[in-house]
């Protein structure tokens, strides 16, 4: 076994780390974590800390699961990998038939792949290519929002609207209709109703019908992140946003595409975002909890009539031309069948009420901070987004890092959390007990008013 300095200096010789400013990890000291306990991660020295962010929003079951091990482990003895190109695996397809049966109804094929960006990529080919089929070849362009993250590639690129994430690749993106979002600060929670929230919602609405009359007949769908928008800073739409902009769809008769990689798998408090509003869509992208934050697993789902668009003649090449050597992994697979089977078993998605609404509720108890702007919650999922001066709406300066400070702070206090800018993300594994989200909450407080107050 190696030793932690070790460990840390062929981590800053060896390592890229994603999304990380490398000449500033090179100075800082390193976590590196060795073992994982329900919520807890525990680092090379044996630190303990709560797991603040499901580990990028992946876990759900908590980490070192007896029951994910174990069926992990039964497939690894029967096989670790075998391709879906011309032949079939079993985990693969008993999988499928349950992602068919517990998604919204209507959505009857599923398309595996590996990560939440090849997911989306995958549903933008899907419906590109599904238009040229139809007869309609001059639908290509994508409607989507500011704010919205869809992942790294180019394609899920081209449909984002972070735009110091994307705006150095801009000559590489494709074109699309970006719909500029309203102003969503104080419009905090999912169950909101005041009107504050509806005229965000109307407004909002407007901006979609306005893109899609001025495109009328060349927008092949609509695509986004259904109740919260994640990396874009945790931005909780207006309550339904979501069943209206699915009735625009089938109004302008183009595909409703919604993004539930980070809000599948019980995150909003329901199994999928769309559920909230009865909603289903033409595609539905799923990646991060479906193998419970054990694996890389991803899928796109879609319904008969997108499916059988493509069926030709071998000649007529109407083939969906994509697939990814992992696609379908039986481990992966086998995995994510335990993981929907332990939602089952312990009924999680009612026994996980209570915990959201304790989670919401003290929540609110942040707004005593001078410095929190805004608190915004959906389900289980929560961004507190800092302010130098919330009364003004004026933000901390970028070079300050308030976010990345309050981050620092807790993990000396037992937290692990990433921000996003100054936005301070919650997003603990669904099976947390009261008690465990009591104490990640009160880090999270205190580390917030120690850094805002200095
Ligand atoms: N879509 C959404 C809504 C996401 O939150 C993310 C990742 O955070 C992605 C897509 C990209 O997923 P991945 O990082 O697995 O490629």
């Amino acid at each position: 076994m190696l030793d932690k300095e070790t460990l840390v200096a062929w981590d800053k010789r060896y390592l890229w780390h994603p999304f990380t400013q490398m000449q500033d990890w090179l100075t800082e000291d390193v976590v590196i974590i060795e073992r994982g306990e329900g919520c807890y991660l525990i680092d090379a020295v044996g630190n303990r800390y709560i797991d603040g962010t499901a580990s990028m929003w992946t876990n759900v079951h908590g980490h070192n699961h007896p029951e994910l091990n174990t069926a992990l482990k039964a497939q690894l003895d029967k096989i670790a990998h075998t391709t879906l190109l011309g032949y079939s695996n079993v985990p693969a397809i008993r999988l499928a038939q349950k992602l068919v049966e517990i998604t919204p109804a209507g959505l009857n094929k599923v398309f595996y792949s590996d990560n939440g960006s090849t997911a989306v990529e995958i549903a933008l080919k899907m419906a590109y290519q599904y238009w040229q089929h139809k007869g309609e070849p001059q639908r290509k362009l994508f409607i989507h929002f500011d704010n919205a993250y869809h992942g790294d590639t180019i394609g899920a690129m081209s449909v984002g609207g972070i735009d110091s994430f994307h705006t150095t690749f801009d000559s590489l993106l494709f074109k699309g209709v970006r719909v500029s979002a309203p102003e969503t600060y104080r419009s905090t929670c999912y169950t909101d109703t005041s009107d504050n929230n509806t005229a965000v919602k109307t407004r909002w609405l407007h901006a979609v019908e306005a893109a899609l009359s001025e495109n009328a007949g060349q927008v092949a769908g609509i695509i986004l992140e259904p109740l919260i928008q994640g990396a874009g800073g945790m931005l909780v739409a207006p309550k339904g946003f979501l069943k209206e902009l699915a009735v625009f769809a089938k109004r302008w008769e183009t595909l409703l595409i919604v993004d539930e990689v980070m809000t599948g798998f019980g995150r909003t408090g329901k199994m999928w975002a769309c559920e909230h509003e009865n909603v289903t869509p033409d595609i539905l992208c799923t990646a991060k909890g479906l193998a419970a934050g054990y694996l890389p697993l991803a899928a796109t789902l879609t319904t008969d009539n997108l499916y059988n668009a493509f069926l030709g003649k071998y000649r007529d090449l109407k083939t969906f031309f994509h697939g990814h050597t992992f696609t379908g992994n039986p481990l992966a697979c086998a995995v994510a069948l335990e993981n929907i089977a332990i939602f089952e078993r312990e009924n999680l998605l009612s026994e996980l009420q209570p915990t959201i609404e304790h989670f919401r509720n003290r929540l609110q108890e942040f707004y005593r901070l001078p410095h929190v702007g805004d608190v915004r919650v959906c389900g289980l999922a929560a961004g507190v987004e800092l302010m130098e001066n919330p009364g003004s709406h004026t933000p901390y300066p970028f070079e300050e890092k308030v976010g990345i400070r309050v981050c620092k702070e807790a993990l000396a206090r037992g937290a692990m959390l990433r921000s996003l800018v100054n936005t301070i993300v919650l997003m603990p594994t669904l099976q947390i007990t009261i008690s465990a989200l009591d104490t990640l909450l009160d880090i999270v407080y205190t580390s917030i008013e120690t850094v805002t107050k200095k």
